[in-house]
């Protein structure tokens, strides 16, 4: 598993890396940007972080709007509005 340091405050993000390193990339980017205090927005992120459970609401509704799409016949229509050859 990867790590890498995230600041929300100022945008910037380290290299995927170790926790160590990360830890380390964090408390200098603390002392170089925020005189050594932490910003109200930082946090180390790891690449085995679930994908966003808001991501299946979207798929969900697309889904939907297929569904109610073709129920209504649109969906028919878009696709022999085609220009015939
Ligand atoms: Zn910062």
């Amino acid at each position: 598993m990867a790590w890498r340091y995230h600041c929300g405050n100022c945008e910037e993000t380290g290299g995927w890396t170790s926790r160590d390193d990360a830890e380390k990339a964090r408390a200098a980017h603390r002392g170089r940007a925020h005189t050594g205090l932490a910003p109200d927005h930082d946090e180390l992120q790891s690449n085995a972080e679930r994908a966003n459970p808001k991501m299946w609401l979207y798929v969900i509704a697309a889904c939907l709007g297929l569904w109610v799409a073709e129920k209504i016949g649109l969906l028919g229509a878009i696709l022999s509005f085609a220009p015939e050859q």
